[in-house]
């Protein structure tokens, strides 16, 4: 089979593409992960700080606006919007504004009643003389009187003396315009509900019942809208018995009714908060009835004035200014009282604890899930596009590089090929060429001299053309990883001197004088053929680039366990720049080359190679212009185990 040269150091070309490719593309992939990240701290970092803002911003706004109503709180106003009531908190005294806003109060004032000794011979003469006529008849006297809470009180026990005797319309009609009358009592209860109320009982025992329907609705109506000012008892009391003549078994409490609970609640409580003079306001919440009431609570010096707001006051007069503020910065704002419990404090959202902001509650302020900051976007989006073309550009750019590489390759391997075969072709017809030489240099041309020389000149010719051929050959299959050793304990110095002495003879005509000093009696394991051959391309090579001098030192020396096969020469030297270089396939010296000293460039790699197979390394020292020492380092054969047997098992390696 025919050997193939490869062409050029593809596995170096082949390690250089993939550090060109996969290193930048490594090095992109974690610059943008990087970038990324950081890019990612960055926004979060920002958006933190946004969002501090925002809350800071939405709790002052709140602040400013309980400030405001505080003002108006400290100044007296009395029209408060739905769902706030001012109550002032006395001793013994407790009035609310707006007036119609609480079912009921905690004290009830005393309204006006009649003199009770008044109505004493009414009585006697109704119970004790039963004489209902005389009572009657002192009863209109009375409803003359200029004393409304009398002619109240005498209306009221004269609609009940009809009541009683059957006349039950007219006791109607009487109770009808009592109905309005608010401003005197009964009994510490309102005229106007007494009478109210009885033309509810009456309707009932009537069994009217659309009229007691409607009559029990107004009832009703009156008593939550706080038309008269009554204590939660009383209310509770008539509204029960309202509801059940309005037929209503499950009736919700309205929000007069709650706010009233909620001043009965402050009330019941108002020594947990401070009082008198110098006491700071306070703000704070108030649980009742299941709802959530703030409270801005003003100590005065005799009283106290406390605006109780319910949650759709706060929502409606306390919270737009701060709900605009957080749409503008893309927050939520949530009132841990009344919204429920605030959601945890995470990366999106913080809580303002009341005791920092003095808010009555703890705000809540949370980024909005699509309010991701636009520039922090779009910078993410540049920085993915800019990392996408980036790697774009480095896989182009390595794929025309692999494929012009390829190509490279392809043609080195063409061009390697084409020698191989030319060289294999070259074999036969040396052969041939080599015997009839050699036929006619032994078949006597004695009688001829010069015939002679020319045969001598034809055969050293035709031995050159020879070896440069089995070298070629020879290397490529070394390169191709198919040169076999066979490797025996063989006298380094013997095998040396026999080398030598051929190339000696070879050389001589040309006047070169190669000097051997080889006495050391070591072995060394080697393959004789390859390790000749090594040598013999030194000899060449000392003789090739010794243009001016004319002798080559061989000397073998023995260093520690190794043997050292040097050849001296005093020629042209080696710069150090190519030292290295040298010794790769087809690499040629520049001053080889410009002195036009004929060549191949794959010697030394030979060398290297062989020498590397016996498990040894060529050394060189060299100085321009003064010659050439390229040395043979081989461990001797007694050390074969301390090298390890692997190296000498080996048969075949590939040149690089
Ligand atoms: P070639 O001799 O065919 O060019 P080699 O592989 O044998 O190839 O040598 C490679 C190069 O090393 C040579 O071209 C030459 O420049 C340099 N070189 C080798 N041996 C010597 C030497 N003895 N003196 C100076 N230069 C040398």
């Amino acid at each position: 089979m025919r050997p193939r040269l490869r062409g050029g150091p593809s596995r170096r070309l082949l390690v250089l593409l993939l550090a060109i490719t996969v290193v930048p593309l490594v090095s992109l992939l974690w610059l943008g992960r990087y970038l990324l990240e950081e890019d990612r701290a960055i926004a979060a970092k920002q958006a933190g700080e946004r969002l501090d803002r925002a809350a800071t911003l939405v709790a002052a706004a709140v602040d400013r606006a309980i400030a405001a109503d505080e003002q108006r709180l400290a100044a007296g106003a009395r029209d408060w919007s739905a769902g706030a009531v001012v109550v002032i908190l006395a001793e013994s005294r407790v009035s609310a504004a707006p007036a119609l806003r609480l079912a009921f109060l905690p004290l009830a004032p005393a309204l006006p009643e009649a003199d009770a000794r008044l109505f004493e011979p009414v009585d006697r003469a109704e119970f004790q003389s039963k004489d209902r006529t005389v009572a009657r008849e002192l009863l209109e006297t009375l409803t003359a009187s200029s004393d409304p809470a009398v002619r109240a009180t005498a209306r009221l026990q004269l609609a009940r003396q009809f009541s009683s005797l059957g006349e039950h319309e007219r006791a109607l009609r009487i109770y009808e315009p009592l109905a309005n009358v608010d401003t005197v009592a009964l009994a510490g209860v309102p005229v106007g509900l007494v009478a109210r109320y009885r033309r509810c009982q009456l309707l009932a025992a009537l069994g009217r019942t659309a009229a007691l329907r409607k009559e029990a609705a107004t009832l009703h109506q009156d008593l939550l809208t706080g038309r008269w000012t009554v204590t939660a008892p009383v209310f509770v009391l008539y509204r029960r018995d309202a509801d059940a003549w309005m037929g209503a078994s499950d009736v919700h409490p309205g929000p007069e009714e709650r706010m009233a609970g909620a001043v009965q609640a402050l009330w019941e409580g108002r020594d947990r908060w401070p009082a008198g003079p110098g006491t700071s306001p306070r703000r704070f919440v108030l649980e009742a009835g299941g709802d959530t009431y703030s409270v801005l609570w003003q100590s005065r010096a005799s009283d106290v004035r406390a605006l109780v707001a319910a949650p759709e006051y706060v929502r409606a007069n306390w919270l737009p200014g701060a709900s605009a503020l957080a749409r503008e910065h893309g927050v939520t704002v949530h009132v841990s009282s009344f919204d429920g419990d605030p959601p945890p404090a995470t990366d999106g959202s913080i809580v303002i604890p009341s005791a920092t902001s003095r808010l009555p509650w703890a705000l809540a302020v949370a980024r909005h899930p699509t309010s991701a900051a636009p520039e922090a976007t779009s910078r993410r989006l540049l920085l993915i596009i800019g990392l996408a073309v980036l790697i774009t550009m480095a896989l182009a750019s390595s794929y025309f590089i692999a494929r012009s590489v390829h190509r490279e390759i392809a043609v080195a391997r063409l061009q390697s090929d084409f020698v191989a075969a030319v060289s294999h072709e070259f074999r036969t017809p040396l052969t041939t060429l080599r015997q009839f030489t050699d036929m006619l240099r032994e078949g006597g041309a004695a009688d001829d001299p010069q015939r002679q020389v020319c045969y001598e000149a034809q055969a050293r010719a035709t031995d050159r053309l020879t070896r440069l051929v089995e070298s070629v050959l020879d290397f490529g299959s070394m390169e191709a990883g198919k040169r076999r050793y066979r490797f025996d304990a063989l006298s380094c110095a013997a095998l040396v001197r026999a080398v030598v002495d051929d190339f000696r003879r070879e050389v001589k005509a040309a006047g070169y004088h190669i000097e051997c000093r080889a006495t050391s009696q070591v072995e060394v394991v080697a393959d004789a053929e390859a390790l000749g051959r090594a040598l013999r391309n030194l000899l060449e090579n000392a003789v090739k680039y010794s243009p001016d001098s004319r002798t080559v030192d061989v000397i073998v020396t023995e260093r520690d366990s190794t043997v050292a096969i040097a050849v001296r020469d005093r020629g042209i030297g080696v710069p150090p720049a190519e030292r290295k270089a040298i010794f790769d396939q087809f690499h040629r010296g520049a001053e080889a080359r410009t002195r036009g000293i004929a060549g191949t460039g794959i010697g030394l790699a030979m060398v290297d190679h062989i020498v590397r197979a016996h498990g040894g390394h060529v050394d060189v020292q060299s100085e321009p212009g003064q010659g050439s020492t390229f040395t043979i380092v081989l461990p001797m054969a007694m050390d074969r185990d301390a090298i390890g047997t692997s190296k000498f098992e080996l048969r075949s390696s590939k040149l690089t």
